[in-house]
């Protein structure tokens, strides 16, 4: 009997969809959020339950077969190793969510998304650390550390789990918390996905009802002011507010307001945690540099989710990333150099995350990722439309990384590192061998396939 006709007796053993290179099905259910990425998995299975995942987890072992876990597929492009002898494992049906206002808590299943939590949660006026894309998955971005507009007064997002249930590669369910299997526990709050299914995840939740939040916005050729003068308020703004300064281009597309269609953009964002007055007496100085466009507001806390304008619906992307100890003037002349105007760059966007604060402190008692080292955490992204521009792509992006290496910590946020690289890049030496340890214990047999595996292929 073959692989794939062991593994297809899966469909008598679980309630949810088995799907086969046979099945008219098959281009569907391979497809991840990221239409960028071919993946070509031995078998698909769409999760019904955690029992589903258990029995996957099950017949993965008897088949030889790997586990590559996907909730969107935004990560996709991440994951490194051929899925040739894996399951692709999609959770993407189990999108439960239950808010608990009184413990201020929200329990996930594997494939919520951050829109489904915020409809949980801003009923009861909680909000969580989510990030800039309603659609992006919760559990794979915790797992990877989770980078929030509210991480300068809050941290990481994955500092803030409480509890974590997860099928491990034995196939058994466990539930990790500080106190139960607190190495595991450990290892899942920013350590990513090499250790297991996580079928549930819970985690606090913060009592905020109002936020003062919105954009600046300049033509391009104005990057160099706009980018020094941010980079200058950066200096000094309060752990309330976090904000990003970016290049963005916008196409030449109706649905994009008029202004904007077919521009380069140089743009600042903010989300302040502080009234609207003491907020606008901190961003005058940006301010007097009179941007063609000021969107900011004071409102309900659901305005992030399209604060950043993210994408929608899935797309065909590529992306990367660094980490910058500073940004200075040579810095910004070297972004504008490479990504500016007229520059001929196929990046569609380039942006700096203001870091420090909480997310720059490494909090006692958090998990494997508890901080972020570095004042800048750099992503850039273009559309792959074409071979021409997937070629041009995988030219400029590590050829603007390298260009920014003057000034880089030398570590990376796996979160926004979107092609694999070795792991311990984004963890001290200490951290990576606690990881690589945990993972050899707990998955001996190397079952999972995982974004940014601790362990290499
Ligand atoms: C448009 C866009 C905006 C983004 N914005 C932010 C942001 O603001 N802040 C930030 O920190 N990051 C951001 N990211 C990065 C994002 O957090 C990562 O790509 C993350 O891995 C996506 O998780 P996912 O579940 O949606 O993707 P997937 O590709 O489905 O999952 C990514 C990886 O997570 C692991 N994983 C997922 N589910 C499970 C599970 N149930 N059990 C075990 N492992 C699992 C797997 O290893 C998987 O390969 C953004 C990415 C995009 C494309």
């Amino acid at each position: 009997m073959s692989v794939i006709d062991r593994i297809t007796d899966l469909r008598t053993r679980i309630r949810g969809a088995v799907t086969t290179p046979e099945d008219p099905t098959w281009d569907q259910a391979r497809q991840a959020w990221n239409l960028a990425v071919d993946q070509r998995p031995a078998v698909v299975v769409e999760a019904a339950d955690t029992a589903d995942i258990v029995e996957t987890v099950l017949a993965a072992r008897e088949a030889g077969l790997r586990i590559a876990v996907q909730g969107t597929g935004h990560g996709a492009a991440a994951r490194g190793g051929d899925l040739g002898d894996a399951i692709l494992l999609r959770t993407s049906a189990l999108r439960g969510v239950t808010v608990d206002p009184e413990r201020r808590v929200a329990r996930v299943q594997a494939g919520a998304l951050w829109e489904d939590v915020v409809a949980a949660s801003a009923p009861h006026g909680l909000v969580a650390l989510h990030g800039s894309s309603p659609d992006v998955g919760v559990v794979g971005y915790t797992l990877g550390g989770g980078l929030s507009f509210l991480a300068r007064k809050h941290g990481l997002a994955s500092s803030h789990v409480t509890a974590i249930d997860i099928v491990v590669p034995s196939g058994e369910l466990v539930h990790a918390t500080a106190v139960e299997c607190p190495q595991l526990f450990w290892a899942l709050r920013g350590g990513g996905g090499s250790f297991g299914v996580v079928t549930e995840m819970e985690f606090s939740l913060l009592p905020i009802d109002e936020v003062h939040a919105g954009v600046l916005m300049w033509p391009a050729d104005r990057a160099s002011e706009v980018l020094a003068r941010w980079r200058d308020l950066t200096d000094r703004l309060p752990e309330e507010v976090t904000s990003i300064g970016r290049l963005q281009s916008f196409p030449p597309d109706p649905a994009v307001p008029e202004p904007l269609r077919g521009k380069q953009m140089v743009v600042v964002e903010a989300v302040s945690l502080l009234g609207e007055n003491e907020t606008a007496a901190l961003l005058q100085p940006l301010r007097d540099l009179r941007p063609e466009l000021d969107t900011f507001t004071t409102g309900a806390p659901t305005m992030l989710l399209g604060l950043h304008g993210d994408p929608p619906h899935p797309v065909p992307a590529m992306g990367g990333g660094t980490m910058l100890a500073e940004l200075p003037d040579a810095a910004i002349d070297a972004v504008i150099e490479m990504c500016g105007p007229g520059s001929g760059s196929p990046l569609i966007g380039i942006e700096f995350r203001h870091l420090g604060g909480a997310v720059g402190r490494c909090a006692e008692g958090a998990g494997a990722l508890s901080c972020l080292q570095g004042r800048y955490a750099v992503f850039m992204v273009g559309a792959v439309m074409s071979p021409e521009l997937a070629g041009a792509l995988e030219q400029a992006i590590p050829a603007t990384i390298d260009g920014l290496a003057p000034w880089a910590t030398g570590g990376a946020f796996l979160n926004f590192t979107e092609m694999p690289i070795d792991a311990s890049q984004a963890f001290g030496t200490t951290t990576i061998r606690r990881l690589r340890d945990i993972a050899a214990a707990i998955d001996p047999d190397r079952l999972m396939v995982a974004n940014h595996q601790v362990r290499a292929y």
